[in-house]
């Protein structure tokens, strides 16, 4: 447990109606206590209850502001020492001239991620679940912050922990064996070795496999919009950022260079590229944006192609139809308040139903198609139940594709006929990389980087 105790504002900064200074430590209650004045001595009241006063400079005699005062004894609390957090009214002064004096009367500043690290050490949660309450500060959409809510109640340790204990008996199983051999012991153990190995192997490659889905979740779906010029292209974005960012003009090709939107889409979050109209020109500044959009194409992980239904398909369309039929592309049939004139059989041939969006830009109506085919392409069923785990988490992900790679050696030496003894080195090398993604054999200074990626008061 750590000596002193430490404070910080855990609130955002900024104009809010209430701001917390969290203390926490051995003396959290008596330092507060020396500043908060009302009927009741804080040092008496039950754990777990909220106070009503003033916090005042007992030298001064001044008081400061009205406040609100919970007091969580540990280990019942975030870090499982003593925490108390005073309510304040918002506004940068109030909130830090409370969190001054409580400097003053014992505290010191916390370090970024402290109360964290804290939580960390004491035992209240693991070294995964500390990541995730990163994860929660950070995700931009309902969905990643639902998948870093379930990983910060330690969804992933819930899977990690079993095969730890897989491995550790397999890693007991051949000590033993190696201690106490009998004639054939060396192809019995190989045998199990494999067996065992393969089983979490395969639970670990799932993990990875979903691995690749966090990533999109916390970073957004990499979307590119192409198509010709005027088709709609900045249009659609800006009615899917609901603002207007890009600037929409009738002159075709003014979209010379990329512009970025991050949306989010029933909760799922894109990271939308507008790019200049795709088609051979000669104009110089529009041939650079034409260029970067051909790079944005290779990059996406979703293309939107933008087809104007108010005009015959055009040689230019044609060409992107077939570069994009075999990625995951939806056809954005726009400009459908216009009567039409758009060849849908052409289109029909090569995609699917599903994979075809009929709306106007202009007027709003069919994005919630748009929606629904995106959430469709990327998260069918499995995602909506919820409950996967997903490793969002880029050490997270080191640590599985180390693990992978030491069982993928132990499989592979047993093949070999490579004395078990040293089969025990790759076992042991799997064991530990798991281990690391708990915080288990983690040293000082990988724990000093994970939690100094905190903000102040976390
Ligand atoms: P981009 O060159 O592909 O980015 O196309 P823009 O978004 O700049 O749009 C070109 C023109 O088409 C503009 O005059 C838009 O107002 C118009 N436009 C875009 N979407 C629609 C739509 O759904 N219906 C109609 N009637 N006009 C649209
Ligand atoms: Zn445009």
């Amino acid at each position: 447990m750590n000596e002193d105790t430490i404070a910080a504002i855990a609130t955002a900064l900024g104009e809010g109606s209430i701001a917390v200074v969290r203390v926490s430590g051995q003396d959290a209650v008596g330092t507060v206590a020396k500043i908060f004045k009302s009927k009741l001595d804080l040092r008496e009241v039950p754990s777990h209850t909220v106070q009503y006063g003033w916090i005042a400079d007992p030298q001064e005699d001044l008081i400061l502001d009205e406040v609100l005062v919970t007091v969580m004894k540990g280990p019942r609390s975030f870090t499982a020492e003593d925490v108390v957090e005073i309510s304040t009214h918002g506004g940068i002064v109030a909130v830090k001239s409370v969190l001054e004096l409580v400097l003053r009367h014992g505290a010191r500043m916390a370090e970024p991620g402290e109360f964290t690290k804290r939580a960390f050490l004491n035992g209240r949660i693991d070294l995964a679940q500390a990541e995730a309450v990163i994860d929660l500060i950070r995700s931009k959409s309902d969905r990643a912050f639902q998948v870093a809510r379930k990983q910060a109640d330690g969804a992933l340790s819930k899977q990690i922990i079993p095969l730890r204990q897989q491995l550790i008996e397999l890693v007991a199983h051949v000590e033993v064996n190696i201690d106490y051999p009998e004639h054939d012991v060396d192809e019995v153990t190989a045998d199990l070795i494999r067996d065992n190995c393969s089983s979490v192997l395969a639970q670990v490659n799932d993990l990875l496999i979903k691995s690749n889905e966090g990533k999109i979740l916390r970073e957004g779906i990499v979307t590119v919009i192409v198509g010709r010029p005027n088709a709609g292209k900045s249009s659609l974005l800006n009615a899917l950022a609901r603002d207007n960012k890009a600037i929409v003009t009738d002159i075709p090709g003014t979209t010379r260079d990329i512009v970025e939107e991050s949306v989010s889409l029933s909760g799922i979050p894109l990271r939308l590229l507008d790019t200049a109209g795709i088609r051979e020109t000669n104009d110089k500044v529009e041939q650079i944006g034409v260029e970067r959009s051909h790079g944005a194409l290779n990059d996406a992980d979703l293309v939107l192609l933008v087809l104007n239904h108010h005009e015959r398909l055009h040689e230019d369309d044609k060409k992107l139809l077939q570069q994009l039929k075999d990625r995951s592309t939806i056809i954005v049939v726009n400009k459908i308040d216009l009567p039409g004139q758009l060849e849908l059989a052409e289109i029909e041939r090569d995609y699917a139903k599903d994979r075809i969006v009929f709306l106007s830009a202009k007027d709003g109506s069919g994005i919630e198609d748009l929606e629904k085919a995106v959430s469709g392409l990327f998260f069918s069923g499995a995602v909506e139940s919820g409950d996967i785990t997903y490793v969002s988490n880029v050490r997270h992900i080191a640590l599985l594709h180390q693990t992978k790679r030491s069982l993928e050696d132990a499989i592979q030496a047993t093949y070999e006929g490579i004395p078990i003894d040293l089969i025990q080195i790759d076992l042991a090398a799997s064991w530990e990389s798991l281990g690391q993604i708990l915080g288990d054999a983690a040293g000082d200074s990988l724990l000093n980087q994970i939690f100094s990626q905190f903000c102040l008061g976390k």
